[in-house]
């Protein structure tokens, strides 16, 4: 980050502007800001022969809902501040989007591509353990689940660790979410995050004098997208409003620069080629830029930061020239440069709506673990049968044969990932929705309105409960 604030103050002064409009008592802004708690570990594993000692952390920023939710970060980048900023956008994400948990996040610093794959189970169970034995980990009270540097691999680690250590508890698949299908993890979660951030832009475009006011026009088919980062969040984004709004992926940056194509580039074979090489660099057809952040100043219709925080800061800000970034990271614009593109007119769909996909579909795995059943098991064949019925009703009394195609989606009945993509669509399109009357209630702008969404939720809670 190239600005003064840390990435917890500039969280924090973000959060201030919404709390100012709604006028809330110093006493009262202090709690709801202030992280519950923050445990650090330093834990030492024996790799390679030599004892390597490791860090980590997990904060929790909420406890006014049960379980606090959110990921664990692998990455040298990790730090205390930025386990704490994002725990703190956990708590707002998830009242934003009425997911009933606070918020949490937790971090180790490593570089996963230093060790190998034992190597990293091994130091997982470990990190787990002392998450476990220090309260940081249950299905009741505090629920991990990927984030950068993690995946299903290390979600069933953990889950295991805690499995052995508490056979008896009934509950324990729920300790963890984000994890593999065949182990309690429920369809459509690995790109969840990515399917959230089309549903909100899908919804955003669903509103023509919103849309008008960043000067762009119509719907999502041809527009020019720029994607910062390739990982979990950015791909399925990319791939998905690709093949199915009919976007131009323009640009992609990574790592090792950007590639570009004004004809929009082939998402799931630069992904490939990515994973063999390691960076975009030699990507065929494209254009390849080694100056990535050049790229993020591009000329394009929708700017979709989806690696880390900071990359949009009081240095480039006044640069962008996307009018509409929709922050599929967290944290990727910083406070001072929230201040300069409001100036200029740039809207913004921030961070805590915008990613909020991945913790909505962990809301649901975590429910399917509780209630120990796949979602439309029982109803499934019913549903399917009821259209059958109702398709040949219709054919008896009109005495005329029901179009084929019409019957096929009459006589289905929902598998379990059109539910979770049912009920996702549904929570981005409601959190949306509130954040829009709240930005037209105070005539501000969507980021403030969104804390404020969420600031009454939370407050509403902590004043019920009697908590502060
Ligand atoms: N790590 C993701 C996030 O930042 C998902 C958190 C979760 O599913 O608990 O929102």
């Amino acid at each position: 980050m190239r600005d003064n604030l840390s990435f917890r103050d500039s969280v924090d002064r973000m959060v201030d502007r919404a709390l100012a409009l709604l006028e809330v008592e110093d006493g009262m802004a202090q709690a709801i800001k202030a992280c519950n708690t923050v445990l650090t570990v330093t834990f030492p594993v024996r790799i390679r022969g030599r004892i390597e000692v490791f860090t980590g952390w997990r904060a929790t920023h909420s406890i006014h809902r049960l379980p606090s939710k959110g990921g664990i970060r692998y990455a040298t980048t990790v730090n205390q501040d930025e386990v704490e900023a994002l725990a703190a956008l956990m708590t707002y994400k998830c009242a934003i989007v009425n997911v009933p948990f606070g918020g949490s996040k937790g971090g180790l610093y490593i570089d996963p591509a230093k060790y190998s794959r034992e190597e990293m189970e091994i130091i997982t169970r470990r990190f787990a353990r002392e998450l476990i034995r220090k309260g940081f980990l249950s299905p009741a009270t505090n629920v991990p689940a990927p984030d950068m540097g993690t995946g299903q691999r290390e979600m069933a680690w953990i889950l295991d660790t805690y499995k052995h250590l508490y056979p008896e508890d009934i509950n324990y698949a729920a300790c963890v979410t984000g994890k593999p299908v065949n182990h309690g993890g429920i369809q459509g979660r690995v790109e969840a995050t990515g399917r959230g951030v089309q549903y909100a832009l899908r919804e955003f475009f669903r509103h023509p004098e919103e849309v008008a006011k960043t000067g762009l026009e119509g719907g999502l088919e041809g527009k020019r997208v720029v994607v910062q980062g390739l990982g979990n969040v950015g791909y399925h984004a990319a791939r998905l409003l690709a093949a199915e709004d009919g976007v131009r992926i323009v640009a992609v940056i990574e790592r090792d620069g950007a590639v570009i194509d004004p004809a929009g580039l082939d998402i799931p074979a630069l992904r490939q080629h990515l994973s063999e090489r390691g960076g975009v660099k030699g990507f065929p057809g494209a254009r390849y830029e080694p100056d990535g952040a050049a790229v993020l100043e591009m000329d394009c219709d929708i700017l979709i930061p989806a690696a880390l925080e900071g990359v949009i800061h009081a240095g480039n800000a006044a640069r962008i020239r996307a009018p509409l970034i929709a922050e599929a990271a967290n944290g990727p614009v910083t406070a001072e440069a929230d201040v300069i593109l409001r100036e200029r007119g740039i809207t913004m769909l921030p961070d805590a709506f915008v990613n909020a996909g991945g913790v909505i579909v962990s809301y649901f795995e975590w429910i399917r673990n509780l209630s120990h059943i796949r979602f439309g098991r029982m109803e499934r064949r019913f549903d399917e049968l009821r259209g059958r019925h109702i398709v040949d009703a219709i054919e008896r009394m009109t005495e005329a044969p029901f179009p084929d195609h019409l019957r096929s989606e009459l006589v289905y009945g929902a598998t379990e990932l059109d539910l979770v993509n049912s009920g996702l669509d549904d929570s981005m399109r409601q959190g949306f929705q509130e954040i829009l009357e709240v930005s037209r209630e105070f005539d501000t702008d969507y980021r403030t309105a969104a804390f404020v969404v969420a600031i009454r939720k939370v407050m509403r809670s902590y004043l019920d409960m009697g908590v502060y």
